[in-house]
C-alpha cells in the first residue's frame, strides 16, 4: 500500500528494507533492522515511552550519518525482543559523554 492510497482513518506503517511484518496499534510499534534479522517493539506512550527528542550531538551525527538525529528512549523493561537478539553486536564508548556514562549501540551483525 502506498502512502497516498493508505486510508487517513488507519494507522499506516511505511515498510523499508525486506521485512515485510512490522505492525503499530494505538499504543505500540516495532522497529525492525535493515535485513528485517532483528525485530522490537516498544510503547509509543507513557509510562514506557520515556522521551521523544531531536539531537545533533556529535554522536548522534556519527550514528546517523546526517545532521540532526530523531531519538526517542524506552525504558527497558517494556522493550520487547520479537526476535534476532542473538544477531545483535554492541559497541559502547563514554569518551563523547558528558556524565561519564557509557553510551551503547547495538547492530545487527548481518
Ligand atoms: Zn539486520
Ligand atoms: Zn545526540
Amino acid at each position: 500500500m502506498s502512502v497516498r492510497s493508505a486510508p487517513r482513518s488507519q494507522p499506516y506503517f511505511p515498510l523499508s528494507g525486506v521485512a515485510n511484518d512490522g505492525w503499530s496499534t494505538s499504543t505500540s510499534a516495532t522497529a525492525t533492522c535493515f535485513c528485517g534479522a532483528v525485530q522490537l517493539s516498544f510503547p509509543t506512550e507513557g509510562p514506557g515511552l520515556v522521551d521523544i527528542f531531536i539531537c545533533n550531538c556529535t554522536d548522534c551525527r556519527k550514528i546517523t550519518a546526517s545532521m540532526f538525529a530523531s531519538n526517542f528512549t524506552v525504558d527497558d523493561k517494556y522493550l520487547k525482543r520479537l526476535r534476532g537478539q542473538d544477531n545483535l553486536m554492541q559497541y559502547g564508548q563514554k569518551h563523547s559523554i558528558k556524565s561519564g556514562e557509557m553510551m551503547t549501540n547495538y547492530f545487527c551483525q548481518t
